[in-house]
């Protein structure tokens, strides 16, 4: 299975108000354009906040 390119990513969504990196999930970038944004819960802040792709490491 050696295909050109790789579709899916695994990205890191950080949390926007303290940087940690709270979440990890695939990206597909077939149908996934520009940065990631969701709302997650961050366990550091104890709330809802913008988490933002990152890259992973
Ligand atoms: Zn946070």
């Amino acid at each position: 299975m050696a295909k050109k390119g790789k579709v899916v990513e695994i990205i890191a969504l950080a949390c926007s108000e303290c940087k940690r990196r709270n979440y990890t999930t695939k990206k597909n970038r077939r149908n996934m354009q520009g940065k990631l944004e969701l709302k997650k819960y961050c366990p550091h802040d104890r709330k809802h906040t913008l988490h933002v792709e990152t890259k992973v490491k």
